[in-house]
């Protein structure tokens, strides 16, 4: 039996300590050269698909203006502001991209011991479900269904938080035997996370509709068929709330744009494509779900701060440690003002059901 959710009133919230995530982003300073090739790698494999004629996020036939990033040029929906990569995601490059053992998806977020994990459940994702909490007056009622859960760091934080009932899929075997690694050692039941084979997904997703609020953490930018499983989750009119993280077209993509000797952690890789706040609320509009809350956050400034000590580094500019070491100090009141425009690089939103 799904209880029906209670909303409390409606919120937007801005900011985050970058600190949350400094230690766990540290490869990105360490391994610069080694991440960036392999993300020119995944670009060279993305420039040899079909072109993408319609935008992600409207569905309608692309126009707009373009930047560049690692030789791909990205345009933005006139219509919806989406930025979309000129090619299609196709089910070849998706699957080249996270299956191939060259370039292995689960080894950039499957740390390998079990500290890392905690400490990325208690940094990343306990704050998302504490801003959930904060929405819900009966937040014990709640049964999540985590789509892409990966290896269930939000499943996990959400079980600390007595939410037994949450339970998530995911297409990736290997990530789902590690995090059902990590449950056990966690002592929760590993059965909380699923593998879901790619092929089986949406039928999955027809079958399967015993959840009151579904979440996609980082995950509806990388699906191929995006709209298709979304609007699966819509269907479900048991399913009052959505629970979205996606990446943002921002400042981070002109500093990824001007710092091409610098790993472009945002937009690349298996990231073709990026939201806008407008984009983002039409497209879940039109599956009749409207925003409750928002939070906005991002990593802008600490993007930027990432690009000036790398190129510091290969200039052997030894001078410029002071400056840097200031500006790193500064990267939270930078960001807070980023934020409270809406111009970050990542938004947390709620949406509910329109009635
Ligand atoms: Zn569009």
């Amino acid at each position: 039996m799904l209880n029906k959710i209670k909303l409390k009133k409606k919120f937007v919230k801005f900011g985050k300590k970058i600190s949350d995530i400094k230690k766990i982003k540290q490869e990105f300073f360490e391994n610069n050269d080694k991440l960036l090739k392999t993300q020119i790698e995944k670009g060279r494999i993305y420039c040899k698909q079909l072109r993408r004629k319609k935008c992600k996020a409207c569905g309608k036939k692309i126009n707009g203006k373009k930047i560049n990033i690692r030789n791909i040029t990205y345009l933005q929906c006139n219509y919806c502001t989406h930025l979309n990569g000129i090619y299609e995601d196709t089910f070849k490059f998706v699957n080249t991209i996270y299956s191939s053992k060259k370039i292995n998806y689960s080894q950039k977020y499957a740390e390998k011991d079990r500290k890392n994990y905690i400490s990325r459940v208690n940094n990343i994702y306990k704050p998302k479900v504490d801003f959930l909490k904060s929405n819900l007056k009966n937040f014990k009622s709640i049964k999540i269904l985590d789509i892409g859960t990966g290896s269930g760091y939000f499943v996990s934080a959400l079980k600390k938080e007595n939410i037994k009932n949450s339970f998530g899929i995911e297409v990736s075997k290997d990530q789902v035997l590690y995090g059902k690694k990590m449950l056990r050692a966690q002592k929760f039941d590993e059965n909380s996370i699923l593998h879901v084979p790619f092929n089986k997904l949406e039928n999955f997703l027809k079958v399967y509709k015993n959840y009151n609020c579904a979440s996609f953490i980082g995950v509806i930018e990388h699906l191929q068929e995006m709209e298709k499983i979304v609007s699966l989750v819509s269907k479900n009119k048991k399913c009052e709330l959505i629970f979205i993280s996606v990446p943002l077209y921002s400042f981070t993509s002109l500093i990824e744009s001007n710092f091409p000797q610098v790993f472009n952690r945002h937009l690349g890789g298996s990231h073709t494509h990026l939201f806008t706040e407008k984009s983002v609320k039409h497209f879940f509009e039109k599956l009749n779900f409207i925003p409750h809350s928002e939070w906005w956050f991002g990593q802008d400034y600490n993007d930027l701060f990432r690009s000036m000590s790398v190129m510091s580094k290969k200039l052997n500019n030894t001078g410029t440690t002071i400056i840097l070491e200031q500006f790193r100090n500064l990267i939270d009141d930078f960001q807070i003002v980023l934020d409270r425009k809406k111009m970050s690089s990542e938004v947390h939103i709620l949406f509910k059901r329109k009635k």
